[in-house]
């Protein structure tokens, strides 16, 4: 590699092939729209002061192009054809494509990547094939900080699928980011339906109690309820069916009612683990639902006054509701 590799040739030079010429040409990043064909020959004598400048940066001037200000120059370490502009050619910091290109290729491989294009929007930025397999956008900057052990470089995409897993390990669903935009935290959903945000960190020591079923909800008792609800403002009332470790609690702080509702439990079934009740509290509003469309109140309704988005039925079907908690009552202590 020749000197002309300083820190800021691994940044990406884009390349053209000209017609009727063998070798792609090295072009400035700020001529990358011109059509490759404008770089044909431009068929005037070079001046010796010319040669004698380009000899002395390391290069010989190869041809003109273009128009009487481009020249294109031939890198005597490596051979490359880069195009520039005349007075550049004056300047120290001329670079060559070519070694640009090799540069930034080492850099790649000294910091355990492929280098494989260029982005075309941003001549900062480049796409590597990280050691996983995927492909990663990243500053060519970085990779040379990588390169320089300064700093390590994770992929996203294989982030993502191991914080998946930790969620899956103790029961929940990543959902995604933190909404806040806190970067130790993430976005999780519970079987349960409930969303919350967690410290990644608690994730992966299971400290990641579902603020809807309670502590260590899975393992520890739970209740599967029924409630009859006067919400302000609606002029009859609503039941609702569902389960929670503290259902009291769950009416007072989580679900968001005015402070004027009246809630009464008209039945309370204590269940062995919130497991047990989540599946069984599941399986039976799945099946309300399905059966008694009717009687499922629309979303509209209530929206705004209590924080659900189901679950929520007319008081007629309080029998059927009965009837399917007698029966998880039977299922519940035969097992
Ligand atoms: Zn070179
Ligand atoms: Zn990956
Ligand atoms: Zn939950």
């Amino acid at each position: 590699m020749c000197d002309k590799t300083s820190r800021t040739l691994v940044r990406a030079m884009p390349r053209v092939v000209v017609p009727g010429k063998s070798d792609p040409l090295h072009i400035p990043h700020r001529s990358r729209h011109v059509p490759p064909d404008a770089w044909c020959d431009y068929p005037q004598p070079i001046p010796p002061a010319w040669t004698e400048l380009a000899a002395r940066r390391g290069f010989r001037i190869a041809r003109r192009v273009r128009d009487r200000y481009h020249v294109v120059l031939e890198c005597l370490s490596c051979g490359a054809h880069t195009a520039v502009k005349v007075f550049t050619v004056r300047d120290a910091a001329v670079r060559c494509g070519g070694c640009a290109a090799r540069a930034r290729e080492q850099n790649a491989q000294g910091a355990g990547l492929t280098f494989l294009r260029r982005d075309p929007e941003s001549r900062h930025y480049g796409y590597f094939r990280a050691p996983c397999g995927h492909t990663v956008r990243r500053q060519f900057e970085l990779i040379q900080r990588v390169r320089d052990g300064k700093t390590g470089l994770r992929c996203s995409v294989c982030l993502v699928a191991r914080e998946q897993d930790e969620a899956r390990a103790h029961g929940w669903d990543r959902i995604g980011p933190d909404p806040v935009g806190n970067a130790n935290y993430r976005h999780y959903r519970h079987p349960c339906g409930h969303v919350q945000r967690i410290a990644r960190g608690n994730m992966q020591h299971g400290q990641c109690d579902c603020a809807r079923c309670g502590e260590s909800w899975s393992s520890k008792p739970s209740t599967i309820y029924l409630a009859r609800i006067s919400l302000p403002g609606l002029a009859g009332d609503v039941i609702k069916f569902g389960y929670s470790a503290h259902p009291h609690k769950r009416f007072k702080h989580q679900l968001g009612l005015p402070k004027s509702t009246r809630v009464r439990f008209l039945r309370l079934l204590d269940m062995p683990s919130g497991h047990a009740a989540c599946a069984a509290e599941k399986a039976a509003n799945a099946c309300l639902a399905r059966n008694h469309p009717d009687l499922v109140v629309p979303q509209a309704i209530y929206g705004g006054l209590i924080n659900v988005r189901s679950e929520i039925y007319w008081p007629a079907l309080r029998p059927v509701i009965a009837a399917e908690m007698d029966r998880i009552s039977r299922q519940t202590s035969a097992s």
